[in-house]
């Protein structure tokens, strides 16, 4: 199985403190590349950092790590201001090694008057992906018509990417897929419970879906908030194919050949 988990945040605790481990246990279920997405300029300096070719010959120690891309940005949340020069200084720095924007976008889940403050940096970094030719890794919480509303702006000269976790209604899902966007299926596809949003994600065509953790933060059926892994991608693979009714290896094929696209991932050379 080849699985590619699209969001994660590796430099957070407890992953950060076994990242070896985390990063085995990850090849080890099939993971063979892993996007790190930053929320502020000292995170995304990390991803950046974190982000490296998976070495040589896989078959000893540390060389069964998947291969580490970055994503740098400013969640809506941060409270820093945008620095487009410094987040330019990243890109350039990791010499092909950032794949996308973010993670930036719009959270009003803390009160809805925060997402107009939050606007003006969600447009500037969506300019400094269009500059740099760069998709973008989309955080959409309680905002989404205003999100979708700014990227029809923008129009299909837009940046396209991920609208990470996603889980919106099928309406939104259509909107998004129309402006070049595909949807991060995370952890909450595992749940039972989560009716609403599995009913959505099964009736979605799976040639718009990609696979993410979020990890440590999006609980799966078997891990709690806080303790999830990239290796738990392949949790959300057997989810998506039973909402499918498809074989989780063909549910691994298309996330993973989409994700590269999307994302401009050059092919495994293992696979
Ligand atoms: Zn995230």
């Amino acid at each position: 199985m080849n699985l590619i988990d699209t969001h994660c945040h590796l430099y957070d605790e407890p992953l950060a403190g076994d990242r070896d481990g985390v990063l085995q246990r990850a090849r080890a279920a099939g993971v063979e590349a892993i996007v790190v997405v930053g929320t502020m300029l000292s995170t995304s300096r990390r991803a950046v950092d974190l982000a490296q070719p998976a070495m040589g010959d896989h078959a000893v120690g540390p060389d069964l790590w998947p291969d580490v891309w970055a994503a740098v940005g400013l969640h809506p949340d941060a409270t820093e201001p945008v620095d487009p020069d410094a987040l330019s200084g990243l890109i350039a720095r990791s010499q092909g090694r950032v794949v996308a924007v973010g993670e930036i976008g719009l959270d009003g889940s803390r009160g809805k008057e925060r997402v107009a403050a939050q606007e003006p940096a969600f447009r500037a970094q969506l300019t400094l992906a269009r500059d740099h030719d760069l998709p973008v890794m989309i955080h959409s919480r309680d905002a989404t018509g205003r999100v979708v509303r700014i990227l029809e702006e923008l129009g299909p000269g837009g940046p396209g990417g991920i609208l990470h976790a996603f889980a919106g209604s099928r309406e939104v899902a259509t909107a998004l897929i129309g402006l070049g966007f595909v949807l991060g299926v995370a952890g909450v596809a595992c749940r039972p419970q989560a009716t609403r949003i599995r009913k959505v994600l099964g009736a979605l065509p799976l040639s718009a879906l990609v696979l993410e953790t979020d990890a440590p933060f999006i609980g799966t059926a078997t891990r709690r908030p806080g303790e999830v892994e990239p290796a738990q991608v392949l949790e959300v693979c057997h989810a998506l194919a039973e909402l499918h009714g498809l074989d989780p290896d063909e549910v691994a094929a298309t996330t993973t050949a989409t994700a590269r696209r999307i994302l401009s991932l050059p092919a495994d050379p293992d696979a």
